[in-house]
């Protein structure tokens, strides 16, 4: 193995210990590394909090291969390199400006990894990231490479496959025209007012985010990302709901400096360093962390939000913070927005598993009437068989998988059991 081979995840609470680690310089070299494997997984760049990433046989890092993102200026889209991070595309696509249609917390993920699971940023009318591709060029088993592109049968459980279809090469996304962004946070909204005006808050930008460390008493943090297109008045509202203006720039996690976050207090900037909570160049969130986050119909949000304050004393104690986002349903098969507008509860936790699983244990019974989709890159303990049953396409997933890779090849530890024939 490499001694540059990374051997843990982004968090370090995952180890891996492949047979094999490979991390090729050309295209030719990883479609040989593929057809030669018997067991395979891409390791993104490693920012999934559970086990999704690793083999036990061979594992493939694409980082050390050339990058690209071709433009297509008459379509307004751009084919990237799966294994670039959203900070360098982000960059290369608004110095040609354009844009893409949102973005995770962070710009530290790559293209390929983040799209595998679902990742998301938020907005009412934002699909997850996944909702902006246009095409997967996959490698497969056989090293051969195979491109699926929107309206093509199998595209819709191609998007978001959990590194079980193949090695992404490329990415096609859908660009927007570049723009510019204000972001405003308010500190000290209270549950009730969240509970009572949650549509006109989540529906009072582009996109927004409610951040709250629950407890007896919660307060939230709303924060406000608007396109200066959008904004109709020269000032924001010194206060919603009661909630005024913070006085300063501020960060998600209690007590963590907020040099680490992007411009707030309104200040105009382009739309890539305004999506993301955290700027490139620093860690992201606290880094001493575990991560859960659980997606839930929004028509369920105010209930399941009840639910949440009614164990907020349980879950504070081991809680870093919890953040509520939105986003549009997608058609995308394994999407965790699929066929609903959704809502995510996320959690960030302290970095002590032993602590936190007996916490995520409860909130996932508080959880458990709104039939809640984990997050595929983060943790859980739902049995993956009810995983499963909350997806009404997954029995098409899984012939696609069979059909694509029938010697499962890109089948792991992680997924076996989500692909495993039902029981009877
Ligand atoms: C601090 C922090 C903040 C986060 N914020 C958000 C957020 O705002 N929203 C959200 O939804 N999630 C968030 N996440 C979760 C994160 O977006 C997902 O875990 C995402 O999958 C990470 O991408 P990655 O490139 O690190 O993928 P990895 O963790 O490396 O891999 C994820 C999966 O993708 C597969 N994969 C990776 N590359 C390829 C490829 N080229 N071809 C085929 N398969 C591949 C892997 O095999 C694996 O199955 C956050 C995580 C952290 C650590």
């Amino acid at each position: 193995m490499p001694e540059s081979a990374p051997l843990h995840n982004w968090a370090g609470n995952i180890g891996f210990s492949p047979a094999r680690f490979e991390a090729p310089a050309t295209l030719d070299e990883a479609r040989a590394v593929v057809a030669g494997a018997g067991r395979l997984r891409v390791l993104g760049s490693g920012h999934s909090f559970n086990t999704i990433a690793a083999s036990d046989d061979v594992m493939l890092s694409l980082a050390g291969m050339e990058p690209f993102a071709e433009l297509d200026i008459l379509k307004g889209t751009v084919r990237a390199a799966g294994w670039l991070t959203y900070a360098a595309l982000s960059a290369a696509v608004h110095r040609a400006g354009f844009a893409l249609h949102n973005m995770a917390s962070l710009p530290h993920i790559s293209v390929a990894g983040s799209i595998a699971t679902g990742t998301h940023g938020s907005g009412d009318r934002n699909g997850n990231l996944g909702s902006a591709v246009a095409a997967v060029e996959f490698i497969g088993p056989d090293g051969e490479l195979r491109t699926v592109r929107r309206g093509e049968e199998d595209f819709a459980g191609s998007v978001v496959h959990l590194g079980a279809l193949g090695v992404v090469h490329s990415v096609t996304l859908d660009l927007l025209s570049a723009f510019e962004m204000r972001q405003y946070v308010y500190d000290g909204l209270g549950l009730d007012a969240v509970l009572a005006h949650f549509d006109e808050l989540t529906g009072a930008a582009y996109s927004t985010s409610l951040f709250t460390p629950w407890g007896a008493d919660p307060e939230f943090q709303f924060w406000v990302k608007q396109r200066t297109a959008d904004q109709t008045h020269p000032f924001p509202p010194s206060n919603r709901y009661g909630a005024p203006l913070a006085d300063g720039p501020r960060h998600p996690v209690p007590g963590v400096d907020p040099q680490a976050c992007t411009v707030q207090q309104g200040q105009t900037g382009p739309w890539h360093e305004r999506l993301p909570h955290f700027k490139p160049e620093f860690t992201p969130s606290s880094g001493d962390e575990l991560q859960s986050e659980y997606l839930i119909d929004r028509a369920d949000a105010t209930a399941a939000l009840e639910a949440l304050a009614g164990i907020g004393e349980r879950i504070a104690p081991v809680l870093r913070i919890c953040e509520v986002r939105t986003m549009a349903a997608d058609g995308l098969w394994l999407s965790p927005a699929y066929g609903r507008d959704t809502v995510g509860l996320h959690f960030t936790w302290i970095g002590d598993h032993g602590a936190v699983a007996p916490v995520t244990a409860v909130l996932e019974a508080a959880l458990e009437p709104f039939a809640p989709r984990p997050h595929w890159g983060k943790l859980f303990s739902i049995p993956m068989n009810e995983v499963r049953s909350r997806y009404p396409r997954m029995d098409d997933f899984v012939q696609l998988r069979a059909r694509v890779d029938p010697e499962e090849k890109f089948v792991n530890a992680f997924s076996a059991p989500i692909f495993a024939a039902p029981e009877s």
